[in-house]
């Protein structure tokens, strides 16, 4: 596990709310490795969407959007005092708008659109060429790095994740409503997986983590196990 030539690609996906990013971000610090939320990508594209109304009475303009992907520049820099990476939009630190519960609301119609996937991967592969790095999303076991040297795929009761969702926002101190909560991930769940492109699948050499009803220590002490035996 020291050995610093160990170069592996961890691939996480998994349904909302899932708590993928809390367990993907300490799995990357365990492991020295970059970690890269893919999910803060679309919802950056989203939030790009409701300032440039390209959303409007609710309707997202697809070609709209598709002719302005040029213009939309996502990269992500490490902040050492937050010890976490942030993504800019246009060279704009949107870590925090991109979580609001409007962008929520839209982000899966964004998510959909086949061009907006494809740029999206192409920036991803980039970010992952060297390895050593541990990225979540929705398709990043079965289309991202299909080969990537672990992969797992996380999901939880829909009722449990409504409540996590909930907590983290009113500790953020934002006003939310229970129930909108677990209806967008509901929502989300269903667009995801009945897409055309990319839908959200287990990869057949997934290993699934229900974790309901688990720690992230526990989690943890159950993904370092799978680790150290890949690096055996
Ligand atoms: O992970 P998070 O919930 O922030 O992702 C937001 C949305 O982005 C998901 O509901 C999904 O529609 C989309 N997404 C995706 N593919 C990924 C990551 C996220 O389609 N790899």
């Amino acid at each position: 596990m020291n050995d610093p030539q160990h170069k592996l690609t961890i691939a996480i996906d998994g349904y909302s709310s899932c708590g993928k990013s809390t367990f993907a971000i300490e799995v990357a610090k365990k492991m020295k490795y970059l970690y890269i939320d893919s999910g803060a990508m679309y919802r950056a594209v989203t939030f790009y969407c409701l300032q440039n109304n390209l959303i409007k009475n609710g309707k997202l303009n697809e070609d709209r959007l598709i002719h302005s992907l040029k213009n939309i520049h996502i990269s992500f820099q490490y902040n050492p005092k937050k010890e976490a990476n942030e993504i800019f939009l246009n060279g704009i630190n949107r870590s925090e708008e991109i979580r609001s519960v409007e962008v929520s609301n839209y982000v899966s119609q964004v998510s959909k659109i086949k061009k907006v996937r494809e740029k999206m991967v192409e920036l991803q592969r980039e970010l992952g060429k060297n390895k050593q790095i541990v990225m979540d999303g929705r398709d990043i076991g079965t289309v991202v790095f299909p080969d990537a040297d672990l992969k797992i795929f996380m999901t939880a009761d829909p009722a449990i994740r409504a409540e996590r969702r909930y907590k983290e926002l009113v500790e953020k101190g934002k006003k939310v409503d229970y129930n909108e909560i677990e209806k967008n991930i509901r929502e989300r769940d269903f667009i995801d997986e009945n897409r055309e492109f990319s839908p959200l699948r287990k990869a057949p050499d997934a290993i699934v983590l229900d974790n309901s009803h688990m720690s992230v220590k526990e989690q943890m002490k159950w993904i370092m196990d799978l680790i150290n035996q890949k690096l055996k």
